[in-house]
């Protein structure tokens, strides 16, 4: 028999890769050795980057949004910790392995300073049979400082300034809330010392800042990554114990939390986004085909809402094209409605390739058919 194939007979299951006969030392995961297997396919999804933050007063890090308080008695210990953490929530076992844990964690180099290290993390898992194996993985960390809101709190005590960030249509998604955070990990040190805390509201995020200066350079820096545009309204709020008179201020700033690909109504008009950097916006107006690039005063001049959809966008597989005639079948209506353009009245906005068998969002006008995604 050749050693490619596989006998049935359970004595002399084969491993299609290597060829080896199954034994109690070579256990099999599905119908690969366990050797071949986690060759193939490895344990786990584990991600290769991961970016953690520890509070620079008292040692507690941040996942996500969440710090996590714990009393880390050093550096380096709070930085296993907190990837430790952070890797259990993102290690996902791949198919055909019942459940993984971390077995093993070790920086290749001593921790002392904030920094990058790549560490080596051992997983074990167990396949759905029962076969329990290992595989190291190289996960690269970032390690940032910052300053839990607690600290800040404690240095602080009290705040001037709010910054208000919301996306279009009033609101800002979780995508977008989390690429807001991910920015304002990037600020110094120095500037991050001023967001005193940060509230994660239904509408979007709160940010407390100790002083006015700091909540307009915090506000002029998210606004100029995300298109935005800023309203400051200033109350006198009383006076300090020193006599100061006490000013508050509030910062409203909308941001357009909007990516390429995606649909806005622009004055009620479908608009797709054609490419959005943090200080121009290039649309297409779908139903006039006009294109126009704005910068963000520009763009917040205009009245901007959410887009939904309506019967003009639709799901639809294109099944043949030539010279004079593109058709399409609508996918709702169970492939039985077609739908035809000539060639010169179908735009593609994506640059994905047009082609026969494939599906594609589309947008439908009297004059054109613009595929979306
Ligand atoms: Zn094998
Ligand atoms: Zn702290």
């Amino acid at each position: 028999m050749s050693k490619y194939t596989s006998s049935s007979t359970d004595s002399g299951i084969i491993c299609p890769v290597c060829g080896r006969k199954k034994s109690d030392d070579l256990p099999f995961i599905g119908n690969l050795c366990r050797d071949c297997f986690l060759e193939k396919y490895g344990l786990a999804h584990v991600p290769d980057f991961i970016h953690i933050t520890i509070c620079n007063s008292c040692g507690a890090y941040r996942i996500g949004k969440q710090w996590i308080y714990s009393n880390p008695t050093s550096l380096e210990e709070a930085v296993y910790e907190a990837v430790y953490t952070a890797l259990l929530s993102k290690i996902k076992p791949v198919t055909g392995i019942r459940f993984v844990s971390i077995k093993d964690l070790k920086s290749s180099a001593p921790i002392n300073t904030y920094g990058e290290y790549e560490f080596k993390v051992l997983i074990e898992g167990e396949s759905m049979e029962g076969v329990v194996a290992q595989k190291e993985y190289i996960v690269k960390v970032r390690v940032s400082a910052g300053l839990c809101p607690k600290c800040i709190r404690r240095k602080v005590g009290y705040h001037e300034a709010l910054v208000q960030i919301r996306g279009i249509g009033g609101k800002l998604s979780e995508r977008d809330r989390d690429i807001v955070l991910d920015y304002l990990d990037t600020f110094p040190l120095k500037l991050k010392e001023q967001i005193v805390d940060i509230i994660d509201k239904r509408e979007g995020l709160d940010l407390l800042v100790t002083d006015a200066t700091s909540a307009r350079i915090i506000a002029s820096k998210i606004s100029g990554k995300f298109l935005g545009k800023k309203i400051e309204t200033y109350s006198l709020s009383g006076r300090r114990n020193d006599g100061r008179r006490l000013g508050h201020l509030t910062i409203s700033l909308r941001i357009a939390s909007v990516k390429n690909g995606d649909i806005l109504n622009v004055d009620g008009e479908p608009s797709y986004v054609a490419d959005i950097t943090g200080t121009r916006i290039r649309l297409v107006n779908l139903e006039t085909g006009k294109e126009s690039s704005l910068n963000a005063d520009q763009f917040w001049s205009h009245r901007i809402t959410e887009y939904t959809p309506t019967d003009k966008t639709r799901r639809v597989m294109l099944a043949s094209k030539d010279r004079s005639n593109v058709i399409f079948l609508d996918v709702e209506s169970g492939y039985a409605n077609t739908i035809e353009y000539p060639p010169e009245r179908v735009v593609n906005l994506t640059n994905r390739e047009l082609r026969e068998g494939d599906e594609y969002i589309v947008y439908l006008t009297g004059k054109a058919i613009y595929i979306i995604s």
